[in-house]
C-alpha cells in the first residue's frame, strides 16, 4: 500500500500484539483498518512504541489524501476520543490515518 500523503512512499507494515498496522518511514503517519485504532490505544504503552514519534515531514497534516486500499477520497474529522486530532477517515472502508505524532497526542487525551 501507498502513503496517502506522501508519493512514491510505501506503507510498512508492524505489528502491535495482534494487530497489524501500516506506518510510512517518510511521514510517520499511520493507517489502521476499520475496528484497529481503539483496540490499540488501550495496549500497554511499552508495546506501543514502533508506532510513536513525531515526524519532521511538514504540512502533510493539511493535505488531502487518498485510501490507500481503495482509493476513495479521505474525510477530515475531529476525533470523538481527542478533539485536538483531525484525523483523516475513508468513507468506503472505514479506515483511519493518523498524520506523525497525532497518535501520541491521542494516547494522551485518551489517558486524561
Ligand atoms: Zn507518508
Ligand atoms: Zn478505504
Amino acid at each position: 500500500m501507498q502513503c496517502p500523503k506522501c508519493p512514491k512512499s510505501p506503507l510498512v507494515a508492524t505489528r502491535v500484539q495482534a494487530i497489524e498496522v501500516d506506518r510510512c518511514q517518510t511521514c510517520g503517519g499511520i493507517w489502521f483498518d476499520n475496528h484497529e485504532l481503539i483496540p490499540l490505544l488501550h495496549e500497554r504503552r511499552a508495546d506501543l512504541a514502533a508506532l510513536r514519534g513525531r515526524s519532521d515531514a511538514r504540512g502533510v497534516n493539511q493535505k488531502h489524501g487518498q485510501c490507500p486500499r481503495d482509493s476513495a477520497d479521505l474525510i477530515r474529522v475531529s476525533s470523538a476520543l481527542g478533539r485536538s486530532v483531525i484525523l483523516d477517515t475513508c468513507p468506503e472502508c472505514q479506515g483511519i490515518w493518523l498524520d506523525g505524532g497525532e497518535f501520541d497526542t491521542l494516547l494522551k487525551d485518551v489517558a486524561r
